[in-house]
């Protein structure tokens, strides 16, 4: 047997303070993008162990998903090897002709410190039955002029498929964005929040388009028969935009799940602190505290008050002797976190 299928890749076996440091120290220019794809892997784990060997060579950085439905990567490339990068990935069978997304701004600090490819039972984690209905049936896609029509037209209803933090800081003018935490969450209420727009032309959009891919899907089994959704996300619609001298119908920021926590399409700040919940801002932060971690927002003077904590209490806890904090984090994580979601600000 062939010496490569048998052996693992080494595990990264660096603290997470010694990643972050290593990716900082790393001042190549990256270039950061995602892009994702369903299609029948046969072999996850070897596909996976393809993917390793290569984008480490390249000095690739991201969160990449594979599994027997497809692949969802978002990462960062050196742009030294970036056309290595791209020759190679439009080489493998099962990527071949697949669109990126490209950032619309790279941040100041690097977007991942780490390159972790893992095998899931899907790409995205939607809660869904996939034998329960035919997930080929996917909408229409529409492109950023005719979204631009869609928000413009009364007889249409724009639905954020993202979750409540995604929408909070930006979403398209009179857009339902429901205050959900998980996409799961969403696919179980959105049938029932659209129902009385049943006759509507719906259009559906999210970050990169991957989940919309499902929803609309989804929906159209739920019974919703004009169902499209934006091609290539927030992320295309800005690319768009600008390049064909489009208005831009989006307001404020696009969350991302990377370090960058987001990235400016619209100029206006549609959001409020919640620490003070008086200043406007849609800077996202992470306590501290790393017990809580809890994502807020945050105005300048609040986070530089609190010191980066979200509360009074976090900032106590995390003066706690290490040896104490491993109880209070086990306390923690099985009582109060799930009681904790991301709140949104009423304004
Ligand atoms: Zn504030
Ligand atoms: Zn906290």
């Amino acid at each position: 047997m062939a010496q490569s299928s048998t052996t693992t890749p080494l595990r990264d076996l660096r603290s997470r303070v010694q990643k972050r440091a290593d990716a900082a120290a790393d001042t190549r220019p990256r270039v950061t993008l995602s892009f994702y794809r369903y299609v029948q892997i046969s072999d996850p784990e070897s596909f996976k162990t393809r993917l390793l060997d290569k984008w480490q060579a390249f000095g690739c950085l991201g969160r990449i998903y594979v599994a027997q439905e497809g692949i969802n990567a978002q990462m960062s490339v050196p742009t030294e090897y970036w056309p290595e990068f791209d020759a190679w990935v439009q080489h493998q069978p099962e990527l071949t002709g697949i669109p990126y997304k490209m950032a619309v701004e790279e941040g100041e600090l690097p977007s991942f410190f780490k390159l972790m490819i893992k095998v899931k039972d899907k790409i995205v984690a939607d809660g869904l039955d996939d034998s329960s209905f035919d997930v080929t049936d996917t909408g229409e896609y529409l492109t950023a002029a005719e979204m631009n029509e869609y928000v413009n037209n009364p007889d249409a209803l724009i639905v954020d498929m993202r979750n409540n933090y995604e929408s909070e800081v930006g979403h398209f003018e009179n857009a339902l964005t429901p205050n959900v935490v998980t996409f799961r969450d969403e696919l179980k209420k959105t049938p029932e929040l659209l129902r009385v727009h049943k006759n509507k032309k719906i259009a559906l959009y999210c970050t990169g388009g991957i989940r919309c891919e499902k929803a609309s899907a989804w929906l159209k089994h739920k019974g919703f028969s004009d169902v499209r959704h934006l091609q290539g996300g927030i992320i295309d619609y800005a690319h768009q935009v600008k390049e064909q001298g489009l208005e831009n119908k989006f307001q404020g920021k696009n969350f991302v799940f990377d370090e960058r926590l987001g990235e400016r399409i619209g100029e206006d700040i549609i959001s409020t602190c919640h620490l003070c919940k008086t200043e406007k801002s849609d800077t996202h932060y992470h306590c501290k505290n790393q017990i809580c971690h809890t994502l807020f927002i945050g105005c300048e003077r609040c986070v530089e008050k609190k010191n980066g904590y979200c509360s009074f209490v976090c900032r106590q806890v995390d003066k706690l002797p290490a040896k104490t904090k491993k109880t209070v984090a086990r306390h923690y994580n099985l009582r109060i976190r799930k009681r904790k979601p991301f709140q949104k600000t009423r304004v």
